[in-house]
């Protein structure tokens, strides 16, 4: 589950990483009265106005303002909400900014010039173990210095026996070149950045920049969170800050009915039971071809009413021209399946346009297939993996 930039410093926050302060506005009023009360605890005099979507590079989209009164901060509030933020993360129409951060301007002059890094802790999946990522190269997009300058990112892996150790915080502190104050900061910083992770149950921490001031203080000044979505269960304060409208709509229909959903790009659905059983099907399709739609696990009681909600939430897709149902009667009898999809497929009436493949494997296979050859209903069945994905590709090929 992705968060928003406010939500994610204020988890930071909670964990003692230092962050440039601020707060949410949802109004170009509301937004001077939150930018009065970040002057007073803050002492600055200037704000940052930044839009909250769930997309980066918001700031070459004209996404971030800096505000020097409040005049300023009206107007400029007033310019972003409501405005269709283009960026390269978002769609092409953008995406349409309902709320905006007012921080303080943390980038005011000093003895040293400010300085952006990048830092993100994530998962290396080839190894098992947690990483923080970093490089002096901050405040651009990471894509291209990793492109382009790949030796001036560094990783550090940790051990989950032991956790983060302080050489590797120091470490990380030198490789940034710090020293004295900063360098100290710096140890703190990712020490507690590192906690936050684990303890906040997060996928994804990006940092970037993270901004050393021109008084040497190490703070986050964008943050990207990702909490792992299987930990929700138990952060029942972080599910509460899902904001649905950052979602597909389809994916949120989907998790309501407790389907497991991804929406893709393809133009093949697919009904499948198991997460496994799903992959595969969508191999298949490919290697047959195709291009799936979606991956979409039913679970293990595939009966009429899943079958219906499933097929209801794959045909919103407007891309799908054809669907696979592909079961495994394990537990669940094939028959009962087939007579869920006949069910669902009497119900639904006109709302199926598509053709329907079903492949039935396992328990009472044989009465499943009978029972859709017998049907009446423009249901293709088919008995092998192959066959089906085949037979998907013969149907749109029409
Ligand atoms: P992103 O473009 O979506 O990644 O948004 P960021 O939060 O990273 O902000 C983009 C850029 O705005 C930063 O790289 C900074 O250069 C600038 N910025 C952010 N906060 C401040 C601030 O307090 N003062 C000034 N002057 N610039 C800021
Ligand atoms: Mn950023």
């Amino acid at each position: 589950m992705n968060l928003h930039e406010y939500q994610g410093k204020e988890i930071l926050n909670s964990f003692g990483v230092r962050i440039q302060r601020g707060r949410v506005a949802h109004s170009h009023k509301e937004a001077v009265e939150v930018a009065k009360q970040i002057a007073a605890e803050t002492g600055t005099g200037w704000w940052v106005i930044k839009a909250q979507i769930h997309a980066g590079g918001r700031g070459k989209g004209g996404g971030v303002k800096l505000a020097k009164n409040l005049a300023e901060v009206d107007s400029i509030s007033q310019d972003i909400i409501g405005m269709m933020l283009k960026t390269p993360q978002t769609p092409p129409q953008g995406k349409k900014v309902s709320q905006v951060l007012i921080a303080e301007d943390v980038y005011y002059p000093g003895e040293h010039e400010p300085e952006e890094y990048y830092m993100s802790v994530l998962l290396n999946r080839e190894t098992s173990r947690n990483m923080i990522m970093y490089s002096t190269e901050g405040g651009m997009d990471i894509e291209t210095v990793a492109e382009e300058t790949p030796h001036l990112i560094f990783t550090e892996e940790i051990d989950p026996t032991v956790g983060l150790l302080p050489f590797q915080a120091r470490k990380i502190a030198f490789n940034f070149g710090l020293s004295g104050v900063a360098l100290k900061e710096m140890v703190k910083f990712v020490t507690a950045l590192y906690k936050a992770y684990v303890e906040s149950d997060a996928s994804l921490f990006e940092i970037n920049p993270v901004l050393k001031t021109s008084d040497d203080k190490i703070m986050a000044v964008d943050a990207k969170v990702s909490i792992d979505d299987n930990a929700l269960f138990r952060r029942k304060e972080y599910a509460e800050m899902r904001d649905l409208r950052e979602e597909n709509p389809i994916e949120v229909e989907a998790r309501a009915a407790g389907l497991n959903y991804v929406d893709l790009d393809g133009n093949v659905g697919c009904m499948v039971n198991g997460a496994g059983l799903a992959m595969g099907t969508m191999d298949l399709i490919k290697q047959a071809g195709g291009e799936p739609a979606n991956f979409l696990d039913v679970g293990g009681t595939a009966d009429a009413k899943r079958v219906e909600t499933a097929f209801r939430i794959i045909l919103k897709d407007s891309n799908v021209k054809a669907i696979l149902v592909n079961i495994f009667g394990g537990i669940v009898r094939c028959d009962r399946v087939a007579q869920g999809v006949v069910d669902a497929y009497t119900n639904m009436g006109d709302a199926i346009n598509v053709p329907i493949i079903v492949r039935l494997q396992g328990t009472n296979a044989k009465e499943a297939k009978e029972l859709i050859d017998n049907s009446g209903m423009e249901i293709i069945s088919a008995t092998e993996f192959k066959e089906a994905a085949d037979k998907v590709q013969e149907v749109l090929a029409k």
